[in-house]
């Protein structure tokens, strides 16, 4: 393939990635937009392994790494509970962060590349350094993202002393080491400044993620997304290539407007998070346990329910990540479905942090086909609960917990939340009193309109189910 040829697949590429993120932005089109970006990722990798710089030495290593690497996605995507997306983003995020690296060393140690100009070698160097810098910070910090997710390392923050100044002094020495690789004649003096640096930025990232606490993971897995994408525009500086330039870009600042969106919805500083300690403030942290219970609580059954939802006009279902969990989002439809048939107008409140990743629940209805017409987000849904008969909380808590608008020393207090208390009656379904990710008490539980089911969420809709049948 021809220097022209591959530049105008490339273009191609770039177009239907653009198209395919617009696509992905809306529940109807997204199906579509995951298509287009199939097909443009299948044109980029064709233009790339076909195109002028793959020489024929190269297509043994192009096919060794892809009869290794494709088993392993194929697995990955076929086995991976929904459940486990998040981990399996980080964990996908960290590989991004390797590559990086790797190509970073690579170029380096590579003399065959002549430059034209000195200018121009400093150029490749000052992008080999930023680009392993950005490449170690996504690598560490993802897989301890990766480890914290997975339940492997615990969701409670490392808060070491003075550890700002810590990342201060981490900071200077990389700035400093950068001089030393740019003014180094020799490649060992370069290797070593590199090494350093990289070990430095490794430990920030390993720092900036342990410091950050469990209910603030969400937004810090979506920064790392973009920081993903930072380190793949920079190994397209290192290696020439406008393809994953651009790619990288689009990664990077969508990441990084997705993070302030999630950052806004949890009332939450984006600069804070980008700074690492997020989610520490005031020395305040997510205690697991939570405070002493604040009343007795209400049980219902599943059949005193089913004849609560009969009787109501309104309903607004709150899932959140125990519905996941208990894979309930089917029989939740069918419910759906039976009382709208009934003339019970039936909605969907979608918290934009509920679960363990952004758009969680969304993906969990459009998968039982629940109609995207009555799946309302947050803002668009909250000033109805007033209005509501019954509020039915499937497998959530944090984001229904009102402590963040009641409690000034809540560590979730300012979070925006779904005002469930707000209707006639609330009936929160979970299997205990456990504490949600957050790891804090919820007074929704006790307050006077409110009721639990509690039990597994898949079982007692079940029941509820059968009790609205019969
Ligand atoms: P929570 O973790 O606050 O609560 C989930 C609840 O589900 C638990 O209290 C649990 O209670 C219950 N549950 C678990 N399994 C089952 C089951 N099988 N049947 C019934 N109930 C079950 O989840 P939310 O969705 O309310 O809030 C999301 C939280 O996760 C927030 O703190 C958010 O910051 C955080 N987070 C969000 C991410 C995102 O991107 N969306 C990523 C990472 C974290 P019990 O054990 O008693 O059953």
């Amino acid at each position: 393939m021809t220097e022209g040829l591959a530049t105008v697949a490339y273009i191609g590429a770039t177009v239907l990635f653009i198209l395919s993120l617009g696509g992905l932005s809306n529940p109807e089109t997204a199906r579509r937009g995951n298509l287009l970006g199939i097909v443009g990722m299948t044109i980029a990798v064709l233009a790339t392994v076909f195109g002028p710089r793959v020489t024929p030495a190269g297509y043994a290593w192009i096919v060794g790494a892809m009869a290794v690497g494709a088993p392993i996605g194929l697995y990955a995507a076929k086995t991976v509970k929904m459940t486990q997306m998040p981990e399996l983003v980080a964990a996908m995020h960290s590989l991004v962060g390797l590559a990086a690296c790797l190509v970073g060393f690579a170029s380096y140690v590579d003399t065959s590349t002549v430059f034209p100009t000195p200018a121009e070698k400093t150029i490749h160097e000052v992008e080999v350094y930023i680009g392993i810098l950005i490449g170690a910070v996504t690598f560490s910090g993802s897989v301890i993202a990766f480890g914290k997710l997975s339940g492997r390392i615990g969701g409670k923050p490392l808060l070491l002393p003075a550890r700002h100044w810590l990342n201060l002094a981490g900071l200077l020495i990389v700035i400093g080491f950068g001089r030393e690789f740019l003014n180094a004649h020799d490649m060992g003096v370069g290797l070593t400044a590199l090494l350093v640096m990289t070990v430095i930025a490794l430990l920030f990232g390993v720092h900036m993620v342990m410091a950050i606490g469990g209910a603030d993971m969400p937004v810090v897995v979506s920064m790392l997304n973009s920081y993903s994408g930072w380190a793949a525009a920079a190994t397209g500086f290192m290696l020439s290539n406008d393809l994953l330039i651009v790619v990288g870009a689009l990664v990077g600042s969508s990441g990084a407007i997705l993070s302030y969106i999630m950052c806004r919805a949890m009332n939450r500083n984006f600069i804070s998070v980008i700074a690492g300690g997020f989610g520490t403030g005031g020395g305040t942290t997510a205690s697991a346990g939570g405070e002493q219970p604040a009343g007795e609580v209400q049980p219902i059954s599943a059949l005193e329910t089913a004849e609560l939802l009969r009787e109501a006009k309104g309903v607004i279902i709150v899932p959140g990540y125990g519905m996941a969990v208990a894979q309930a989002q089917h029989t939740v439809c069918e419910i759906t479905k039976l009382l709208r048939d009934k003339g019970v107008a039936v909605r969907f409140g979608i918290h934009p942090v509920a679960g363990r990743m952004p758009g969680h629940m969304n993906v969990l209805l459009a998968e039982a086909k629940v109609p995207y017409d009555i799946v309302l987000e947050m803002d668009e849904i909250n000033e109805d609960f007033p209005d509501t008969d019954v509020a039915m909380v499937i497998g959530a808590n944090d984001i229904v917990n009102p402590a963040a608008q009641e409690d000034p020393a809540s560590p979730i207090a300012g979070m925006p939340v779904l005002e469930v208390w707000k209707a006639r009656t609330s009936v929160v379904m979970k299997r205990s009193m456990a504490s949600g990710y957050a790891g804090i008490d919820n007074p929704l539980f006790y307050k006077d309109n409110n009721r639990m089911l509690f039990g597994d969420a898949k079982k007692m809709l079940d029941e509820v189910l059968a009790a609205l049948k019969g």
